[in-house]
């Protein structure tokens, strides 16, 4: 089958740093795929890519048989693929549902709209509680929750997600976990980046690891899990 996402010769560069240095990897549907490394090695900047948030240097990106490369991220949240990015950025003086509201990309439609925002509440019914609550006013645990529900307002087929469970207590960070798997059972297919590495080989399929902007081993989780890469990936890193 026709992988949903692939990239082929993928390289960003700001300037003289050449941050991903032709990478090539794929995404099927249905799957969660891992996407590993130090700090600096280049993942966050793969994801921009893919939504056009920088430019691609050189390289092709399709999704779902479209050539994406460079597309604007705004035709791409309707087309399926949207971008939760790293770091919480809530609208801190907007309410919990408005900024639900802004990740409803494309809908004009008054109850596709209500359907969205009542998809997220089901996931996350603190939302729902403080739905009229300004943004700013949750714990970080729930703007974490609010940025990925406000990701999901567009109902992505793939969802792209940064460091989700950065600086969250253990016990919040679970739920992040418990929601990756839930999403893909929901259908959803995911690319996920993430520190907490142990935790996210529990919940993904298969995987990449970088360094330096290039990727050096891809597997299955249990194989990464005993590669020697793996080691070289965060020497000295985390
Ligand atoms: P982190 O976990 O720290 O976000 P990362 O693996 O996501 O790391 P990137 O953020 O993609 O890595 O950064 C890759 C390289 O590109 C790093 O050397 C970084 O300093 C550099 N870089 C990232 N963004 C910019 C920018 N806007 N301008 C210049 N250099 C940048």
């Amino acid at each position: 089958m026709a992988p949903l996402l692939s990239a082929q010769g993928l390289q960003v560069r700001y300037g003289a740093v050449e941050a991903v240095r032709g990478v090539s990897f794929e995404i099927q549907q249905g799957e969660i795929v891992a996407l590993l490394g130090a700090n600096g090695a280049g993942k966050s900047s793969i994801l921009k890519a893919i939504v056009g948030l920088v430019p691609t240097a050189s390289g092709q990106v399709m999704f779902d048989g479209r050539d994406i490369t460079g597309a604007a991220p705004e035709g791409l949240a309707p087309a399926g693929l949207t971008l939760s990015p790293e770091g919480r950025r809530v609208f801190g003086t907007l309410s919990v549902s408005d900024n639900l509201r802004m990740g409803a990309f494309g809908l004009t439609d008054k109850d596709e709209i209500a359907e969205a925002w009542e998809r997220v509440y089901d996931l996350f019914p603190i939302l729902k509680e403080r739905k009229d609550q300004y943004a700013g006013t949750l714990s970080g645990g729930q703007q974490q929750m609010l940025a990925v529900g406000r990701a999901l307002m567009s109902n992505p087929r793939l969802l792209l997600l940064d460091e989700p469970s950065l600086g969250l207590a253990p016990l919040v960070m679970d739920q992040i976990f418990e929601l990756i798997a839930k999403l893909r059972d929901q259908g959803v297919t995911l690319l996920v980046v993430e520190q907490n590495v142990a935790k996210t080989l529990q919940v993904a399929d298969r995987g990449y690891i970088l360094v330096s902007g290039k990727i050096v081993e891809a597997g299955n989780t249990s194989e990464l899990t005993q590669s020697s890469s793996m080691q070289d990936a965060y020497l000295g890193a985390n």
